[in-house]
């Protein structure tokens, strides 16, 4: 019966509650005593003050489950986290306390029992290390624990000496290392040399649990003088006696994490265990989901700055790994509600915040998506262009531009490029920094003008206008053209005090018809003329909250600040949004009056020509709901009710039963769109007079974004009839390959799929049975005494392997038979051992260490068992290699 790690953290906490321990709570990410430090990244942080005699608390003994985060610094290198089985940015550390308390002797007490007695580990796999002169912990090891002396190692200052800082309490420590077996690989023995064991780089010794002896205070000149109370600090990886006790070798197959990867798993319908690149891939992401979803709740917000920085950091390096996996959509977020699921138990704060943290790493997974694909793109034509390179270096310059002009973040650009086997060396990082100093310099000398955005200068630029000027008057609920005012023309980050032809510059009018793009609905593009020029507005946004700003490229002449100009909206655009937008709103009602009034909006995009909209809803819905709704929504543009907008309190309207978006910010007068008692929502967009406009609806997709989340996308007016006459050809096309009426069409082809079904069943069986009978003759080689049969017989699946093996059994009696194919590049492996010699060779064994070489994985029972892998190239290596492993007698 394993533990599950639920379980571990509880018994941990119970096991020191009755040995007078105060169980307190984790306290957050963010270290409220250290603003300098980053992260918490131990048990210990929030006791500081405690071990410094600075505070007192009225327990003296306490023990904690600790969230801590370490992301980059010395603790943690973000690359390696998912490339092996222990890294993590977010992990749990299980930690007892004792302040002036007890010291070494029932600290090490407390540590055995709970490892030997209460989690069963056998004391023959425990191994404890101390600080080189530490005999007061090797005495007590021996003494205590009653560990050999062959069992307590001695070693040096990196490994087993602890201090806070430069200055301040530090001591001696002491490790418990668990045995996991000499099967594991060690690079020492590779070389020829022998397994250092506990201090050993390898795997087979596993440090579990670190008692810290905190005997000293160091002063700034690095003298020690003792302590006058000394404590104890213990920290264990709760992932790590998790995967322990689990019998995992990875932490990631616990049940802490193994959810996470199934979530991906789903997501990119890539099985975990099937390629080693994916693999990295899907542990990067469960790892970064878990760390995203804990910042966000502890307050930290993705940013440009320190804390923020490198949640943003964390986050978009799993959005990369997602790319790698297929998944082009927003994903990260959805992985957070597994994270909730898995962990809430122990840290309610998670699902209390998690549709703040679910909303909050969509919108940055939005942003970064384009510029993440386009980096990519330009990465790859990089890569392509210097792949014959004989240095395989970056230029510096390049990873400049990449950062410039497309605003690729440096350090993904650097992970991507090494994952590519280049490198990126300190000469390259040199030109990289001289690029921006010219660019900066540049900058000051007022050379930059217009051209790419300068995205931080703008933000401040628009934050200052946003005080300096009242917000614009927006005039296109009920106007599609009117004069205005040219208040202030920004390029670069930069005020100016005119534009001209040719130039791209945002524009902020005192009033404007031009709706800017929020609630899901694109903005409006139009045009703008001056007396002398004109522009044409590109796309229109807010910026700094309520500044309403046009993307303008000048087309002739000159605009100028201060200028009045005539300002108009592009109709046929925006009528093609006001018919999607108003379609919106009589979807998302039908969706809940026809699947239930649990459908809430996850999001929505209101394009001139489409529309899409993402909801809750635990399963797909059904070809005949969809229908449904289609039929309701088409009833009420049928009926051609008045869709009448009005202002009221936020309170009146609520309370009118109006539907208001979960974690968006509503001021206190509101606008709401009721579509007779159809429909009420908040909503600020623009909309049809009546529904009658819209002529026809069509949902065109229905699918899943996520787990619990679909997305449907659907159009109406025009683009319907447009959809609906695609489809009709379709039809029609189809109908004429098969010269029947199209009506026909379901039936007939359900007919050929069945024939087909058929046909490839027969000739599976044809083709087995062929090769039984290429194999009348084969005779098995001897190997240690063992009959053995190992044959290639390319073109059969494992299911004409199975049946092939079967044959060749009954023949044979006693023996080993390996069998493998090759068909469409993929490899299928089966093996069978006699039950007379399963105990020298394992059917299960074989095909693992089979599929291992031709990239795959299988296994089975000790007689029986299949597997497969990519690399039929290596297919011969495979079968070749069975004779290695049948072992003469007595040599097991
Ligand atoms: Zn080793
Ligand atoms: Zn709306």
């Amino acid at each position: 019966m394993t533990m599950s790690g639920s379980e571990l953290r509880q018994k941990f906490l119970d096991y020191f509650a009755r040995h007078g321990h105060t169980v307190v709570r984790s306290s957050p990410l963010v270290p409220a005593q250290d603003p300098t430090l980053l992260f918490t990244n131990a048990g210990m942080v929030q006791f500081k003050s405690v071990f410094l005699g600075e505070e007192r608390r009225e327990y003296v003994r306490a023990a904690t489950a600790q969230k801590c985060v370490r992301a980059g610094g010395k603790h943690n290198d973000l690359e390696n986290v998912g490339r092996t089985a222990r890294h993590h940015t977010f992990f749990e550390m299980l930690g007892n306390f004792s302040f002036g308390d007890y010291f070494k002797e029932q600290a090490i007490a407390l540590c055995w029992e709970l490892l030997t007695s209460e989690l069963g580990l056998p004391k023959d796999r425990l191994k404890a290390t101390v600080f080189t002169d530490d005999d007061d912990a090797f005495a007590l090891w021996k003494r205590v624990a009653g560990l050999g002396e062959e069992k307590i190692l001695r070693l040096g200052e990196k490994d087993n000496f602890w201090a806070m800082g430069d200055t301040g309490p530090c001591g001696p420590c002491s490790e418990v290392h668990f045995h996991q077996g000499d099967h594991i690989p060690c690079a020492e023995e590779q070389a020829g040399r022998k397994c250092l064991g506990p201090a050993c780089d390898c795997d087979r010794w596993l440090e579990i649990w670190n008692l810290v002896f905190m005997q000293f205070n160091r002063d700034a000149s690095g003298k020690m003088t003792p302590l006058p109370k000394p404590s104890i600090d213990t920290g264990m990886g709760l992932e790590r006696i998790a995967a322990v006790l689990q019998g995992k070798q990875s932490n990631y197959d616990t049940d802490l994490l193994r959810p996470l990867l199934g979530h991906v798993e789903g997501l990119s319908k890539i099985p975990y265990g099937s390629d080693a690149e994916h693999d990295v891939s899907m542990r990067v992401i469960a790892d970064h989901a878990r760390a995203a979803t804990f910042l966000i709740t502890d307050g930290v917000t993705p940013s440009n700055e320190w804390r923020g920085y490198v949640l943003r950091r964390i986050m978009r390096r799993a959005m990369r790994h997602g790319r790698m996996l297929g998944l082009t959509e927003p994903f990260l977020w959805s992985v957070t509600g597994t994270v909730v699921e898995i962990m809430s138990g122990a840290y309610p704060e998670i699902a209390e915040a998690h549709s703040r943290v679910a909303a909050a790493v969509r919108q940055e997974e939005e942003r970064f998506a384009y510029t993440l694909d386009l980096g990519t793109a330009k990465i790859r034509e990089y890569l392509g262009a210097h792949a014959t390179d004989t240095g395989k270096v970056v230029d510096g310059k390049f990873l400049f531009t990449l950062y410039d002009t497309h605003g690729f973040p440096t350090d993904l650009a650097k992970e991507v490029f090494e994952d590519a086997g280049f490198t990126v060396p300190p000469e390259a990082m040199q030109k990289f920094e001289d690029e921006m100093e010219a660019q900066r310099a540049r900058a000051r000398a007022g050379a930059s003008f217009g051209g790419a955005a300068d995205d931080e200068g703008s933000v401040e630029i628009f934050r200052q206008l946003s005080t300096q000027f009242p917000k614009p008057e927006f005039l296109g609920y009920a106007q599609m053209a009117t004069p205005a005012r040219v208040l202030a023309l920004v390029s670069g980050g930069r005020r100016l005090t005119e534009a001209s032809q040719g130039e791209t510059v945002e524009v902020i009018l005192d009033r404007t018809p031009a709706y800017a793009e929020s609630g899901g609905q694109m903005g409006d593009t139009g045009a703008i003329i001056g007396r002398d020029g004109q522009g044409v507005i590109e796309d229109t946004y807010y910026r700094s909250g309520q500044m309403i700003v046009h993307r303008v490229r000048v087309t002739q002449g000159r605009l100028r600040e201060n200028q009045e100009v005539a300002v108009s909206v592009e109709s046929r655009r925006r009528q093609g949004l006001r018919l999607h937008h108003t379609g919106t709103h009589l979807l998302h009602a039908a969706l809940r009056r026809v699947l239930g009034t649990h459908v809430a909006q996850a999001g929505s995009l209101v394009a001139p020509d489409h529309l899409r909209f993402d909801f809750s809803h635990g399963s797909a819905v059904k070809d005949s709901e969809v229908s449904k709704i289609e039929d309701l929504v088409n009833e009420h543009v049928q009926a051609n009710i008045v869709v009448t907008p009005a202002e009221m309190d936020l309170k009146a309207a609520l309370q009118s039963g109006a539907m208001a978006l979960f974690g968006e910010k509503y001021g206190d007068r509101v606008r709401v769109i009721r579509i007779g008692d159809f429909s009420t929502e908040l909503c600020g967009g623009t909309h049809l007079d009546s529904t009658g406009q819209i002529g026809l609806f069509k949902v065109v997709s229905e699918g899943a974004v996520a787990s619990g989340v679909r997305r449907m996308e659907a159009v109406t007016g025009e683009a319907a009839l447009r959809h609906v006459g695609q489809e009709e050809a379709a039809l029609r096309e189809s109908a004429g390959l098969l010269k029947i009426p199209p009506l026909e069409l379901p039936q007939r082809l359900q007919k050929l799929l069945d024939e087909q079904k058929q046909l490839e069943r027969q000739v599976r069986e044809l083709k087995a049975r062929d090769a039984k009978r290429g194999l009348q003759d084969l005779k098995p080689t001897e190997v240690a005494g063992v009959p053995l049969l190992a044959e290639r017989l390319d073109g059969l699946d494992a299911e004409g392997l199975r049946s092939v093996m079967d044959a060749l059994r009954e023949r044979m009696g006693s023996g080993v038979i390996c069998l493998g194919s090759s068909m469409d590049g993929k490899v299928a492996l089966v093996a069978s051992v006699s039950k007379d010699l399963t105990k020298r060779v394992q059917a299960g064994k074989l095909v693992q260490e089979m599929a291992a070489i031709v990239g795959g994985k299988g296994g089975g029972r000790p007689d029986l068992a299949q597997g497969g892998g990519p690399d039929a190239s290596r297919l011969d290596e495979a079968l070749a290699r069975v004779k290695s492993l049948i072992l003469p007698t007595g040599a097991v």
